[in-house]
């Protein structure tokens, strides 16, 4: 998830590592660190703060090391606190590792090392990695061979580079599913998460594929799977600029973040929805269990893009588990003097997991007896620390303000919920296998839409003039009308409002003209005919019609001055996909009018203010 850089060559490692912990700064994270032998043993530095904090802490000191490796942690497991940082080592503390992903079998892992007298330092997945190495090490007195076992023993996934004060000449680097990129230089390897923190150094780079493992001495590079056979590296040379690869080669976070929604789609679900059992496990909610199986009600509460993936997750929940949902701007609860009761459970949705409304109404609920859930993206954030369970949606860091992949996640996690509510209700075996397989079809469906970019972008430039956009949409894909409309209010500063399609004719209708662009979503599901109609009743008007519908609906492209096409898909499971285009519309957009998309004015990311 976050930065990782390595070095093995003729310089000195520690500005090389602090210069690639820079140029991964990009990414977010919350704590930084470095590892490189010196003496006899390895000398450690890490805290929870920015890379520059780090590099003032290792001022005048003498490390002549030419081999190290450094870390930007962002925090899946534990708080971000020193000790939670990056590198981690092992009993001996001369064998450290740092590592992006999430080891998935820690839990079972650490129980049995601490059964064999392993003490744990850390509260991370990743220090029980560090920690299983080096027991093996101990054991086959190989440190490969203990890389390579350790791994194969693992669940989850890793990008990793191991560095150990007995062979201060090799370094061991090896990936499953978090990228791995080697730069070859002249007796030289520099080892990243990505290219950024190479490129200025060679160009000369390969990519590990998953459970493949690279070995790098001064004097040459062997690779191999985790099983022992060997693999041929294939160089390629880097194409890009410094510049170009800041925000991992596109211009801005939001499109990079955008762009990323097939994986941290996937990423959210992963482990989590058991498709061939139509089952879902949730780890963090095995604690409330039994308070979930008795709940009379649901409130979901958020803020903003949150407030609006609680409207989606409302409708889900509702179909498929039958259990009443309320949901509440967070702002609204805390001051309304809400009715709870006992079995109530109230569930708190916020990216950063520090929206102040949010953290708030969590205190009242649970000071009414409520038991409180969090939906949160950062790990150990006030929400997720301060409620009785919950569930991460793992989406990484999010930089660009407008929230965009935080949002398909938080709905991924939503529809987690309602089969897991719902499986526990009504729901049959069969019902939920059929939603979680086409789950699992959602990301290369999603990626099909981004292929879109250009199309949409044309949309965009035919509109950007527009001073006001209306957004419509019925059913379950209401909400997304009203966060395609927030996205264009966010980033390009066009007025935009989201309604309830057939609500247009009781208000809204009055403002349409040539010059209003409405925004139609309109998958082909129940209520498909009503929407075509209200179609029909904007473009009598004159209005211009930008429909968001199926692939190959000819009926929508007889009124519809555009069609934006989405993959076909469940309609249930629609808002997934139909929020994509609105987002890319919302962007294009912004760029013709000028505007600062990652940054826009009087905007936070995280809104920690009341
Ligand atoms: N799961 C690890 C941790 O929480 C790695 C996080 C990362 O990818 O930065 O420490």
């Amino acid at each position: 998830m976050c930065g990782i850089v390595g070095y093995i060559g003729h310089r000195t490692a520690l500005p090389l590592l602090l210069n690639g912990l820079k140029r991964l700064e990009y990414r977010g994270y919350d704590s930084a660190g470095i590892a490189l032998p010196h003496g006899e043993g390895l000398y450690i530095v890490k805290h929870a703060g920015t890379v520059a904090q780090l590099e003032s802490m290792l001022n005048g000191l003498d490390l002549p090391a030419t081999v190290g490796i450094g870390h930007t942690r962002w925090a899946t497991h534990g708080e971000p606190i020193d000790r939670n940082a990056h590198p981690h080592t092992d009993a001996s503390g001369r064998l450290a590792i740092v590592h992006n992903g999430i080891i998935e079998n820690y839990a079972t892992l650490k129980a049995k090392l601490q059964e064999d007298g392993y003490a744990f330092r850390s509260d991370t997945d990743t220090e029980v990695l560090a920690v299983f190495i080096g027991a093996l090490y101990e054991q086959y007195g190989d440190i490969e061979l203990a890389v390579r076992t350790a791994l194969s023993e693992v669940q989850g996934t890793f990008g990793l580079v191991v560095l150990s004060a007995d062979h201060p000449d090799i370094l061991i680097a090896a990936r499953r599913g978090s990228p791995i990129v080697i730069g070859v230089g002249n007796g030289e390897y520099i080892v990243a998460s990505d290219a950024t923190a190479i490129v200025e150094y060679t160009r000369s780079v390969f990519y590990l594929t998953d459970d493949e493992l690279a070995i790098l001495t001064r004097s040459g590079c062997q690779t191999k799977t985790i099983d022992d056979i060997p693999t041929s590296a294939e160089l390629l040379e880097l194409e890009f600029d410094l510049e170009r690869i800041e925000k991992g080669g596109y211009p801005h976070f939001m499109l990079k973040e955008i762009h990323e929604q097939p994986e941290t789609f996937r990423d959210a679900c992963r482990g989590r929805l058991l498709a061939h059992e139509g089952n879902i496990k949730l780890g963090g909610l095995r604690s409330v269990e039994q308070t979930l199986r008795r709940a009379n009600r649901l409130i979901l509460t958020g803020c903003g893009t949150s407030w609006h993936a609680a409207l989606v997750g409302e409708y889900w929940i509702e179909e498929l588990a039958r259990l009443p949902v309320e949901v509440e701007y967070a702002s609204e609860f805390r001051y309304r003097n809400p009715v709870l009761s006992p079995d109530d459970v109230v569930v708190a949705i916020s990216q950063s997991g520090e929206t102040a409304d949010t953290l708030a109404a969590v205190r009242e609920a649970q000071m009414r007896g409520a038991t409180v859930l969090g939906i949160v993206n950062v790990v150990g954030s006030s929400i997720a620390r301060e409620t009785h369970a919950g569930v991460y949606i793992h989406a990484g860091p999010e930089i660009g303000v407008a929230s965009t992949k935080a949002f398909t996640s938080q709905l991924a996690i939503l529809m987690l919920l309602a089969l897991y509510l719902g499986r526990m209700r009504h729901l049959s075996a069969t019902q939920a296998q059929e939603i979680a397989a086409e789950m699992l079809r959602l990301p290369d469906k999603i990626q099909t839409i981004l292929s879109r970019g250009d199309f949409i972008q044309d949309i965009a430039r035919s509109y950007a003039h527009a001073t006001n956009f209306l957004y419509l949409g019925r059913g379950v894909n209401f909400p997304i009308a009203l966060e395609g409309a927030l996205k264009m209010k966010e980033i390009s500063y066009i007025h935009a409002e989201g309604y309830p399609a057939a609500e247009m004719k009781h208000g809204p209708i009055a403002l349409i003209d040539e010059n209003m662009p409405a925004v139609v979503i309109a998958p082909r599901d129940e209520l498909y005919e009503k929407v075509l109609a209200n179609i029909e009743e904007i473009r009598a008007r004159r209005g211009k019609v930008i429909a968001i519908a199926d692939e190959n609906d000819p009926d929508i492209a007889a009124v519809a001055n555009h069609v934006i096409p989405i993959p076909r898909t469940l309609p249930l499971l629609t808002p997934v996909l139909t929020v994509i285009p609105l987002q890319l519309l919302a962007y294009y957009t912004a760029i013709e009018r000028g505007c600062n998309v990652d940054m826009p004015r009087n905007l936070a990311k995280s809104v920690t203010v009341e």
